[in-house]
Parts: C-alpha cells; sequence; structure tokens
C-alpha cells in the first residue's frame, strides 16, 4: 500500500534490522524496544490491522506464528508477551497489522 510505512520496510525501501523474512512475512526489531527483546513480525500484504483478518487472508497469521514459535526457540525465549494492538485507543500507531514479540524482563498484568 502506498505510503505506509511497513510497507516499504517489507519491501526493502525504508532500511530496518531484520531478523527473517520469507514470501509471506517480514520480522525485524522495533525501533523503540520496550524490552530486551523486541521485534515486530508483519505480513508483506497489507492489512490495516488484526480486525481486517478474515477467513480469505488469516492463512498468513497462521504462518507468522508458526515462525513466532520457532524464532522464540532459536532465541532461547521461555517466555514472551505476542502482543498486536488495534486501533488508537489499544495503542496502534502504525496501521498496518503487526504483531509485537517482546521478552527478556518480568512484564506486568493488565497492560496500560
Ligand atoms: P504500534 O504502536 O502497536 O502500532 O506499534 C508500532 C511499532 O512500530 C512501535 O513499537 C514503533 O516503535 C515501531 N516502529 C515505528 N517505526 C519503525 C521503524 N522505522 N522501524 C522499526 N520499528 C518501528
Ligand atoms: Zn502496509
Amino acid at each position: 500500500m502506498k505510503d505506509c510505512l511497513f510497507c516499504k520496510i517489507a519491501a526493502g525501501e525504508i532500511p530496518s534490522d531484520c531478523l527473517y523474512q520469507d514470501e509471506q512475512i517480514y520480522v525485524f526489531k522495533d525501533i523503540n524496544p520496550q524490552a530486551p527483546v523486541h521485534f515486530l513480525v508483519i505480513p508483506r500484504a497489507h492489512l490495516d490491522s488484526a480486525a481486517q483478518i478474515d477467513e480469505t487472508n488469516s492463512a498468513v497469521v497462521a504462518h507468522a506464528f508458526e515462525v513466532i514459535a520457532r524464532l522464540a526457540k532459536e532465541q532461547g525465549l521461555e517466555s514472551f508477551r505476542l502482543v498486536s494492538n488495534v486501533g488508537e485507543s489499544a495503542g496502534q500507531s502504525v496501521k498496518h497489522l503487526h504483531f509485537h514479540v517482546l521478552s527478556g524482563r518480568d512484564m506486568t498484568w493488565p497492560p496500560g
């Protein structure tokens, strides 16, 4: 999608610290980490948020979760938090579906 930051990152038009990529998804370090480990997992195909997931596009979400589990294992993450903010009130600042993976510190619940 034109003028979407994460579409441009996935396309390599804006630099990022890439951890993994394949034909469906792109994984990169968050530029403003909120934990010692903080990376983002995005589909290459633009969706505004998790609210747009439906039967026509949900396969990429299953794939993303498989890769998240694999990367967590490879990085030795015993515990991690998986977050997807939907809408501004929930804290979404970039309107391209992304999953935050946070780890490396104790976390509190409920989130703010
Ligand atoms: P959210 O606020 O849930 O929409 O998450 C967006 C995330 O993208 C934030 O954690 C930002 O720090 C991160 N972010 C914004 N711009 C970049 C960038 N150019 N490279 C990496 N992460 C970014
Ligand atoms: Zn996009």
